[in-house]
């Protein structure tokens, strides 16, 4: 059997709530010049301009990667100045080529469930979620400091509509209340492309997508997962690259459509997926 995961869930807001903070800004007190600078620059760039209140949260989510890094290893990346750049810009950079395909094939009018697999330190999950408020999210890592660090962020955050599960991409997805269930499954730096398909294709819904960020390796990691993106029900739509502002570094988004059922015996067991990637 395998172990049921642990899960903890804030509650989604009831659908009478007010109109989310990017409709209806409140009067809010001006930001110091120092806070976040780069971020709000880029954030500008790559046409996701944030709200004050959304500055303060990605300043207490640096607060608390450091304090937390200082105990048990996140992230080689603490420095003020780079983690804006390299964590945040780099996760918000490919939202702008999601929403561009969504907006082209799906009708915005229910809040997006969001898995994040290998979420870490919260990335990219947790950047999209403070500029989208409206996403579902379920963050997902298998180990245990990192999922009670997370639930802290989403505390001191107030985050809402946010879940942190403890648990293995290759179990969740032969769990019934996973599989299948996401309309969008993310993942930054947590294994090979060919590997990462069988992590996150299962737990997509039909008509759904896996959104996969990739560095420069990334044409070549597809020409090796191409065939096990088939296999296991999807299509790919989009390879983007993508330019994370302030780095001048190109970076891929790869977003795969759920278009079949994926096979029952995926994602297989004993870390097939890892040791001898579908080919
Ligand atoms: N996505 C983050 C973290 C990358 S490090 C970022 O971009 O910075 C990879 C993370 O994936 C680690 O936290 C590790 O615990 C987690 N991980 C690796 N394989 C996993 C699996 N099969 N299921 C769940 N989590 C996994």
């Amino acid at each position: 059997m395998p172990r049921k995961p642990e899960r903890t869930t804030h509650p989604l807001p009831p659908p009478e709530a007010a109109p989310t903070p990017e409709l209806a800004p409140e009067a809010e007190a001006p930001l110091p010049e120092t806070m976040m600078p780069l971020l709000r620059v880029g954030a500008e760039r790559l046409g996701v301009p944030l709200t004050s209140a959304q500055v303060r949260q990605f300043e207490a989510y640096h607060r608390l990667l450091v304090e937390w890094n200082q105990r048990f290893n996140l992230t080689a990346i603490t420095e003020y100045d780079d983690v804006q750049v390299k964590h945040f810009l780099d996760c918000l950079a490919g939202w702008p080529v999601v929403l561009e395909e969504l907006g082209a094939t799906h009708p915005l009018n229910r809040p997006l469930h969001l898995a994040d697999i290998g979420t870490g330190a919260g990335f990219p999950g947790l950047p999209l979620k403070i500029v989208a408020p409206r996403l579902k999210l379920t963050l997902v890592d298998g180990t245990g400091k990192k999922v009670q660090y997370l639930r802290q962020v989403v505390d001191a955050l107030e985050l809402r509509a946010v879940e942190v599960v403890q648990g293995r991409a290759e179990e969740l997805g032969h769990n019934s209340s996973f599989r299948g269930q996401f309309d969008l499954v993310t993942a930054r730096a947590v294994a090979p492309m060919n590997t990462l398909v069988e992590y996150l294709l299962p737990l997509v819904r039909r008509g759904g997508y896996a959104v996969i960020y990739k560095g420069a390796a990334a044409a070549q990691e597809f020409v090796e997962a191409r065939m096990a993106i088939e296999q296991l029900g999807g299509e790919t739509v989009r390879m983007a690259p993508v330019e994370v502002p302030l780095l001048g570094e190109t970076r891929f988004v790869l977003l795969i459509k759920k278009v079949r059922p994926t096979p029952a015996q995926f994602p297989r067991s004993q870390g097939l997926a890892r040791k001898k990637p579908l080919a």
